[in-house]
């Protein structure tokens, strides 16, 4: 039987994992944490559940599919709902605007709060979906640097529409072409930043985002967003992989260019030992997979170089009371949001005024907090980690998220909070070796990017792959998901 050995236990690793255990391999997945599902993880305290990392669900059949590979039903392993309220947004002006999934009543909506044309939000939507189907079968669900790709007539036409893709306009700048809203130009310019990216930099072909989550909706997880991770590890290893935690790969053993294992060392000086495979698949960062385990192999300069998505500061916090006029999401934008892009990727420090996200997954699912409280994930972009003081940054960033939400909200939060934790980069790089604690791999920010992403196969080492945030396609759960479908294909495909 051949063996598969897969770094990490992300979800891309997990869904490569099973992909790779349908295909015939002994597979084994080895993680260094003592838990499985990398960023996406959560903790417990004093009553409190808290999704650490992703809280936006959307595209679930990817996550469903890896159920219906082994001929199971789904519904038994992994169960999530609709959201008919997508995203409740707020500005400094008090304004407030819900995002509801309806895309009829969206357009409703939002031509009366943003006051433009029906007409023209019918259009964005119309041309954000044709957007994705024309540039998803070539920039997401395939390799792009293999030949294959581009013999097919599904890249064609996608090269063929290029023209009509704004692909070499800013998203920011788009949006400012289609809409005299400042306040809708910079809603929609958000969607920039679900891969970490800033929309004054990043191709407004990013606007096809919008049509995942306004035209397929958002979903929930019925036990919350650590449900896909547990879900994915047990379904595994119920099929047979193996998984071996609290285990660090050190090294990937190669010989003549050829990986045919790795080297493994236990936790808290643990011995070392090998483990031989016939393939190799990283879903560790791509920056540690070759600053670290491929210690002979030159990093090539694309990977050192690449700009890093933003990476996100996060604030766990137990809140003794409930707020009605809050929901799963909540965003309350910043003043100047182009200074903010500025302060991010320019400066490298945490913007003057940040945009706020709010979580609070005990609005859909009560057991998450204690009666009358709610658990809220609070978060703001600041950019990767480069030497920046993170202790410093982050009493400033309490004291101003908490002063703006007092001022909108109509509260104290400074006592309501009963307990804390948070994320800061340098936090998200210990707990799964993401370089510069970045959320996405690298960002979308120049037009090449795509093509500068690691690809999902070595140019260097055989029998060597990579797949997650870092690699092709890019971060976020749906695209971590296709690199491991990606991945997965490309190895099939070899044997
Ligand atoms: P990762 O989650 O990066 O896991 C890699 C794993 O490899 C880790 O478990 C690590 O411990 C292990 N590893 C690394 N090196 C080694 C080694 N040498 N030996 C053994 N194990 C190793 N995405 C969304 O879709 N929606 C969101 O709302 C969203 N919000 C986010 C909010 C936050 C705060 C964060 C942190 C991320 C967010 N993301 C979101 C991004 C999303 O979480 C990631 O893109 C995705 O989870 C990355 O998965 P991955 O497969 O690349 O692996």
């Amino acid at each position: 039987m051949k063996k598969a050995i897969v770094i990490g236990s992300g979800i891309a690793g997990l869904a490569c994992s099973l992909r790779l255990q349908k295909q015939g391999y002994l597979v084994t997945v080895i993680e260094k944490n003592s838990y499985p599902g990398g960023k996406l993880h959560s903790i417990q305290k004093k009553g409190y559940r808290f999704d650490m990392g992703p809280s936006l669900f959307t595209m679930p059949k990817l996550v469903t599919e890896l159920f219906e590979l082994f001929d199971e039903n789904p519904d038994t392993y992994f169960k999530y709902k609709k959201k008919e309220v997508v995203c409740h947004y707020f500005w400094p002006d008090g304004s407030r605007f819900t995002s509801v999934a309806n895309p009829k009543q969206w357009v409703s909506d939002a031509s009366i709060f943003f006051n433009e044309k029906a007409s023209k939000l019918e259009r964005y939507l119309k041309k954000s979906a044709l957007k994705y189907r024309v540039t998803a079968p070539l920039f997401i669900e395939n390799s792009l640097h293999e030949l294959k790709t581009y013999l097919s007539w599904k890249t064609a036409y996608a090269l063929l529409k290029i023209p009509s893709l704004d692909i070499f306009k800013s998203l920011d700048h788009y949006n400012q072409s289609q809409f005299k809203s400042v306040k809708l130009q910079q809603f929609f310019n958000r969607f920039a930043t679900y891969n970490g990216s800033s929309p004054y930099q990043a191709s407004a072909v990013l606007s096809m985002i919008p049509s995942l989550e306004m035209l397929q909706g958002t979903y929930f997880p019925c036990e919350g967003m650590q449900a896909i991770s547990q879900s994915l590890y047990h379904f595994a290893e119920e099929k047979g992989v193996q998984f071996l935690l609290e285990h660090k790969v050190t090294e990937i053993i190669c010989e003549q260019n050829k990986a045919t294992g790795v080297q493994i060392q236990g936790l808290n000086g643990g011995e070392s030992s090998v483990i031989h495979a016939d393939i190799v698949v990283s879903n560790a960062d791509v920056y540690h997979t070759y600053k670290h385990l491929l210690p002979h192999l030159k990093t090539p300069k694309k990977i050192t170089t690449q700009e890093r998505s933003s990476s996100g500061l996060i604030f766990y916090w137990g809140i003794r009371k409930e707020f009605s006029e809050l929901d799963l999401h909540n965003i309350f934008f910043s003043e100047n949001y182009q200074r903010e892009f500025e302060d991010i990727f320019e400066h490298q420090r945490a913007p003057e005024d940040p945009t706020i996200y709010i979580n609070i997954s005990s609005k859909e699912k009560a057991t998450d907090a204690p009666q009358g409280c709610e658990n809220w994930f609070v978060m703001i972009n600041v950019p990767a980690n480069s030497g920046q003081d993170w202790t410093l940054i982050r009493e400033k960033a309490k004291e101003q998220i908490i002063k703006k939400l007092n001022k909108l909200l109509h509260t104290q939060l400074e006592t309501l909070i009963e307990t804390e934790e948070f994320l800061d980069p340098i936090k998200i790089e210990e707990n799964t070796a993401a370089f510069g604690g970045a959320l996405y791999g690298t960002s979308s920010n120049s037009t090449q990017a795509a093509f500068l992403r690691q690809s999902n196969r070595s140019k260097h080492i055989k029998n060597l792959f990579f797949c997650g945030g870092s690699a092709h396609p890019g971060g976020g759960i749906p695209l971590c998901l296709h690199s491991a479908k990606i991945t997965a294909n490309l190895i099939e495909s070899q044997s």
